[in-house]
């Protein structure tokens, strides 16, 4: 039987690299040592970390003026990150918020610069829509202006881009990063925690551009000042080298899928195939307005909420694994990021049928 696990984060990498990481892992390089028992500062581990950044620069088209650390802390120090690396761009920042992890920011943010909440999400004929540009304005004022394109708990995604003009726009992609073209000279900075769609949980993947590198508080942590660790070439401190090694074999990964074209082509067929099946049953339900449908979170609810533990124990034994929504939102959650093979989605929606055939 097939294992598919549809966990949020840590999330499930390609088994490609995996097996290839469990092959090198004795003996990497022809070191006879693993890579996580060489120096950073080596020659073996430096060619390692660029071309990790050469793949990833390659997979977003990112520009010349765009510097790409490798961090640590996770997507959530760069909640604290962002303001001290902007504080001298202005006194406040706005943000957008669409769901727990873009009020999560706020509530870190506000720690050291004010952070206004330009418009949060409404309801309306019992679905959730965000808000709109045409709701908010940009404070031309603003040090930056920070959203979350895929909320992960939430199950909601933001196709469009908000055009803030000369205001740097910061954009939390923990959860879509590299699932889809951007283009990145849309962002100030854009930023994400790797165990969804990058590698192991502990690292962040951040792209920031030339011009907001010298706006940092003056007792800003020497490890999260990003033009020192620039300059630094993400070195400062010991990086860390396992998931900067396993995160560069999911770039090449990804350049042997065909790159991002492909990618997103992939994910929008896997998720509208689990939709399909959410809509076309009387029940399941996702209350998310469809356009603001996460491709990469997939949130349902059973209409009989007395079959939720049925259903996630059956699903166990299926071999489907981690289905259980986030303890916000309860119900089921599908994460089903790059890794997430079609092969998975597709045993999903048929386990989906068979269980509200025979129990719903
Ligand atoms: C998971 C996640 C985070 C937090 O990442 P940590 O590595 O746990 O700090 C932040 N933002 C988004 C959108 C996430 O999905």
């Amino acid at each position: 039987m097939s294992i598919y696990n549809f966990s949020a984060g840590p999330a499930a990498l390609p088994q490609a690299v995996l097996k290839k990481a469990q092959a090198e892992l004795l003996d990497w390089n022809g070191q006879g040592t693993s890579v996580m028992e060489v120096s950073h500062r080596g020659k073996p581990f430096i060619a390692v970390a660029d071309k990790a950044e050469a793949d990833l620069r390659q997979l977003l088209s990112v520009p010349d003026n765009y510097k790409v650390l490798f961090l640590q802390g996770g997507g959530r120090a760069q909640f604290f990150a962002v303001p001290l690396n902007l504080a001298k761009r202005g006194d406040f920042a706005q943000h957008l918020v669409s769901g727990q992890w873009s009020k999560g920011a706020v509530a870190e943010a506000s720690k050291y610069m004010r952070s206004d909440v330009v418009a949060s999400n409404y309801e309306k004929d019992g679905n959730i829509f965000v808000s709109d540009p045409s709701m908010w304005s940009v404070d031309p004022n603003a040090a930056y202006f920070h959203y979350c394109p895929n909320e992960t708990v939430d199950g909601i995604e933001i196709s469009w881009v908000p055009k803030t003009g000369d205001v740097p726009l910061v954009a939390d992609m923990s959860s879509n990063i590299l699932s889809k073209q951007i283009n990145i000279a849309d962002y100030g900075i854009v930023y994400a925690g790797a165990q969804k769609n990058i590698g192991p949980s502990g690292l962040a993947v951040v792209i920031v551009r030339d011009d907001l590198l010298s706006y940092s508080r003056a007792d800003t942590p020497a490890i999260y000042d990003y033009a020192l660790q620039a300059k630094k070439d993400s070195m400062y401190n010991t990086p860390p080298t396992f998931s900067w090694y396993l995160a560069g074999l999911v770039f090449e990964w990804l350049l042997e899928q065909g790159g991002i074209q492909n990618i997103e082509a992939m994910n929008a067929k896997k998720s509208l195939t689990l939709y399909d099946c959410i809509d076309s049953s009387s029940l399941y339900t996702n209350h998310v307005a469809p356009q603001y449908r996460s491709r990469m979170n997939v949130g349902f609810h059973l209409a009989d909420t007395s079959l939720n533990d049925a259903f996630l124990s059956a699903a166990d034994k299926a071999g489907l694994k981690a289905l259980k929504g986030h303890r916000d939102v309860g119900g089921m959650r599908a994460s089903i990021y790059n890794a997430m093979p079609l092969d998975g989605v597709v045993a999903l929606t048929e386990f989906m049928r068979e269980f509200e055939r025979t129990k719903g």
